[in-house]
């Protein structure tokens, strides 16, 4: 990959500066395009191949997963970061990802680089140990929590679509069926507006009734961040609903306008 980037500028002057002193000894290992930059109060980073490119470079069996969540506890003023996680299917090997937002973008591209260079799978991934204290991080950091959702996805527990194809599926006249599983208080601030029903997931096993009761028929199931949104899917599949999917990453993954 073609990286023009300071660091690398100067790790390569490292390795000519160590051929120069030391009779042509090392090599540089090339890139995988690691990269970040600042957007007002938000941070974007990218590192290894995104979807499109792992597409691109011949990988016909990809799966990505978008997952939200703060980079640490509320108590600690966590903000939000989106991540969207790449790996081959076939062997595992995580192959890209890319965050963005106010939170702390820096340690999650970091972790990721370093996962990529060293050729980690989602299964190495899932337990790693990682610095956790209130102040830096959640106890299950944002980026092993997004591995975990990738592997539920790779286990088949969670079937996920994006926020993409949920508007390319309203765009395209197809009626999913979307159902909202946050409190009156939460939608009434903020909600998608495109015909969603609300049913809180407190409420939902008492008020199945009110759902299309053909099993066949497509629900998506989300909430913010889309952990409630994953155990109202559990609820419909183990009450026979057989075409359910969570919106992956939530309300806040929605690249879309929302009513307020
Ligand atoms: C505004 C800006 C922001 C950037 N921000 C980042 C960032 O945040 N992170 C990041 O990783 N990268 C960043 N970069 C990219 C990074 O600065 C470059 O990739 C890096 O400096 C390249 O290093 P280099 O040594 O290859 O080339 P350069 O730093 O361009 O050095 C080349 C040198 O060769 C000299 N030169 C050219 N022609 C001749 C000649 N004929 N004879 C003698 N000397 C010559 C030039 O004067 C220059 O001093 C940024 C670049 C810009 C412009």
């Amino acid at each position: 990959m073609l990286a023009p980037m300071g660091d690398l500028a100067n790790l390569q002057g490292r390795v000519a500066g160590e051929n120069a002193a030391s009779a042509n000894c090392v090599t540089f290992p090339g890139t995988i395009q690691t990269g970040m930059c600042k957007v007002f109060d938000y941070a974007a980073g990218s590192t290894g191949l995104s979807e499109a490119a792992a597409r691109r470079l011949g990988y016909d069996d990809i799966v990505a997963v978008v997952s939200a969540s703060p980079d640490k506890p509320g108590f600690m003023e966590g903000k939000l970061l989106v991540t969207k996680l790449v790996a081959d299917r076939k062997t595992g090997a995580i192959l890209g990802a890319q965050c963005i937002g106010p939170g702390n973008v820096a340690r999650q591209i970091a972790q990721w680089a370093m996962a990529i260079q060293g050729r980690l799978t989602v299964e190495d991934v899932v337990n790693s140990d990682l610095p956790y204290a209130p102040p830096f991080s959640l106890a299950i950091d944002h980026g092993i929590a997004a591995a975990h959702i990738l592997q539920n996805k790779m286990k088949g527990r969670l079937k996920g679509t994006s926020c993409r194809e949920v508007m390319e599926k309203v765009k395209g006249g197809e009626k999913p069926f979307l159902l909202d599983v946050r409190s009156p208080e939460e939608f009434e601030q903020m909600r998608l507006g495109i015909g969603e029903m609300l049913v809180p997931l407190g409420a939902l096993r008492r008020r199945l009734h009110e759902l299309p009761q053909d099993k066949e028929r497509e629900i998506i199931c989300y909430c913010k961040i889309s952990l409630r949104g994953y155990e109202a899917a559990l609820v419909l599949e183990g009450n026979g609903w057989k075409n359910v999917r969570v919106m992956e990453g939530g309300i806040m993954s929605w690249p879309y306008p929302r009513e307020k």
